[in-house]
């Protein structure tokens, strides 16, 4: 056998049309790549059969089945078989209309794609008709066809994707990372389509819930929850033809990942990287490097300035006048944010060549030195000035027990605002503090004095203590016991990330149980924190990490700055004299005293030889 074929000259191959069910399944892989992008065909289906409510039902996060079900105008009895046969659609007739349309869909063949690597049962009932119908296909080989009653609308159902290309279903992720990126999917929508009541179930679960908004603010507060609207301000641009408006972050308000950046053209949820470049430098200026703002915004173009179809899934856009949209979203944020503004009064000005982004490794160094530098000045302050002694690690009580208990201000009185504090009579410590504007501590040391910023450091602070902990399995923040335990209500995304983050809370010193629902029962909280505020802290952090898909050393990184701000003692707080002492030693104590998770400074030096030489003195 062997020795014929070498002598015989080999067949060219034969280039031949694939059979209909094999471009289909090659399609499939472009179309659908989990359960979300199937989800995400079948409900643009819906928006363009212009549908008042979808409902989205899910088993295992949508790799056993998915369902998707509407009140749009449904599908006549007759073209079901055709509504999953490839090119088969009802929204174009002829190419001219591809630059031109508004629905969704276009490319007539989401439904075939699906069907080819699925089992799929479709009920309908067109709105000019008695009677609906019911089809089933599996692996795009139609099983069934017969009437069946149904109110006007549309329900899909997906079962087993990928049944049929066990490669492809090798790749499928965990139940649960499908379900946060449905969730994920619908949110962009429900931010387009706030018109629509949305859906999201799984078993006896209520992911969303979202009735009908009457204002992208409302449905902003629905999906991301209050503690982020209130950072958000509007912004609205208009120009020849063209308008962008929506909500932004104002630059206080900043995010570790560039999650919580929607954008949309003419409705349409895109990725579009020039258009993340223009967020991106519109910020730039006014937050620390490696933070991200979050952005809603909305671009209506004409219709002939964006091809949608450089994409299968129409995620995608190639816009024609790119240069001039980008001009127009970076100046939508700036001006409407006020940005330019900020950016003379950013609290980090003539740190720029310091920041991370432009330093490199060198900066690293340079903050090592100055860590040495200022822990030699403290630790020899001597009697001239402020004696850093250390407190051991983990045992100071910040804010005192009884103040986060009862809710009153901790003892020891109230220091006003530029006032020396009077220093306790058996102090180790003699200089003086001072609270300027409730908001910086100034204190001397040996060299010279030191203006201390409460709310960078005690964040320094509150960060270095719980991941100490959160490293250590737990044992490193004493928890504090609430006299009333706090019963808190929960958002869809507040208890995905409350799911996602129970173990690492409770490391962190959060005792919390389920109550119920979307319910949970706060018991007790750090020690460490100034500001529970009945709770509000842990909504907070959770809204920070909600529908955040970045398992791992990002997200670890995400919770613990999230609860450090939010926790830290405020700017504009009054603080008593032994509590700025606690936060100064504290702050010492840290491995990395000289700046905030974010990056800020913690404290400007004023060192004896700058005074001297200002005053003339030398
Ligand atoms: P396309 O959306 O690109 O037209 P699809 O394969 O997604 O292609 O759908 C094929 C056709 O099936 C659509 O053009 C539409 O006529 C019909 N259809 C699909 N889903 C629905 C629905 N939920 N409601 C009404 N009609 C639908
Ligand atoms: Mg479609």
């Amino acid at each position: 056998m062997r020795g014929d074929m070498e002598q015989t000259i080999p067949e060219p191959p034969r280039i031949q049309l694939l059979d209909g069910a094999t471009i289909d399944r090659i399609a499939a892989g472009e179309v659908v790549e989990r359960p979300a992008s199937a989800v995400k065909e079948l409900l643009e289906n819906s928006l363009d059969a212009g549908a008042g409510s979808i409902s989205i039902k899910l088993e295992d996060g949508g790799l056993t089945s998915l369902t998707v079900e509407d009140d749009g105008h449904g599908i006549p009895f007759r073209d079901l078989p055709l509504a999953f046969e490839r090119h088969a659609t009802s929204k174009i007739t002829a190419a001219a209309d591809i630059m031109h349309v508004g629905s969704f869909g276009f490319r007539g063949e989401a439904l075939a794609s699906i069907a080819s690597v699925s089992r799929v049962r479709c009920v309908s009932r067109y709105s000019g008709e008695e009677m609906g119908g019911m089809i089933e296909l599996s692996g795009g080989e139609l099983v069934r066809r017969e009437p069946a009653p149904r109110n006007c609308g549309t329900t899909i159902t997906v079962s087993d994707l990928f049944f049929n290309t066990p490669a492809r279903r090798k790749y499928m992720r965990t139940a649960q990372a499908e379900r946060r990126a449905v969730i994920k999917l619908i949110t962009r929508f429900a931010l387009a389509h706030r018109e629509v009541r949305w859906q999201v179930r799984e078993g006896r679960d209520v992911l969303l819930d979202l009735m009908p908004a009457p204002s992208l603010t409302d449905r902003t507060r629905d999906l991301l929850g209050a503690a982020v609207v209130d950072h958000l301000a509007r912004f609205s641009f208009e120009k020849g033809g063209f308008s962008i408006s929506g909500l932004a972050s104002r630059p206080t308000f900043t995010r570790g990942n560039r999650d919580h950046q929607y954008l949309f053209i003419n409705r349409r949820p895109v990725q579009n990287a020039t258009l993340s470049q223009a967020i991106h430098q519109a910020y730039r200026e006014v937050i620390p490097a490696g933070r991200h703002p979050v952005v809603i915004a909305f671009l209506e173009v004409p219709a002939g300035e964006v091809d949608v179809n450089v994409h299968p899934a129409k995620t995608e856009v190639r816009l024609l006048l790119e240069r001039e949209i980008f001009g127009m979203l970076k100046k939508a944020l700036q001006e409407g944010l006020n940005l330019r503004e900020f950016s003379e009064l950013r609290p980090w000005a003539g740190e720029e060549a310091a920041r991370p982004e432009d330093g490199g490794a060198s900066r690293d160094g340079i903050a090592k030195a100055q860590d040495d530098y200022l822990r030699e000045h403290f630790q020899r302050g001597g009697s001239a000035g402020y004696e850093f002694k250390g407190v051991p690690r983990g045992q100071g009580e910040l804010f005192g027990s009884r103040a986060l208990r009862e809710g009153i201000p901790a003892q020891g009185g109230t220091s006003l605002a530029g006032e020396p504090g009077p220093v306790p009579a058996d102090s180790l410590h003699p200089a003086p503090f001072w609270q300027l504007h409730r908001t910086y501590i100034v204190t001397q040391i040996r060299g010279g004095l030191v203006l201390i910023d409460q709310h960078n450091s005690h964040e320094r602070i509150l960060y270095n203590e719980a991941r100490q902990s959160l490293a250590e399995g737990g044992r490193r923040v004493p928890t504090q016991q609430l006299l009333f335990p706090a019963h808190l209500e929960l958002t869809p995304g507040q208890v995905q990330a409350w799911q996602g983050h129970a173990e690492e809370l409770a490391a962190m010193g959060f005792t919390v149980e389920p109550f119920g629902g979307q319910s949970i029962l706060v018991q007790g909280v750090p020690a460490s924190v100034k500001n529970w505020n009945e709770g509000q802290l842990l909504l907070d952090i959770l809204d920070d990490l909600a529908w955040d898909d970045h398992p791992g050393q990002q997200d670890q990184a995400d919770l613990l700055a999230s609860y450090a701000c939010h926790g830290a003692v405020r700017a504009g707080e009054p603080l008593t004299v032994p509590e700025m002492q606690n936060l100064v030693d504290q702050l010492f104590a840290t491995d990395t005293p000289l700046s905030c998770p974010h990056g800020r400074p913690t404290l400007i030096q004023f060192s004896l030889a700058e005074l001297e030489k200002r005053f003339g003195r030398t």
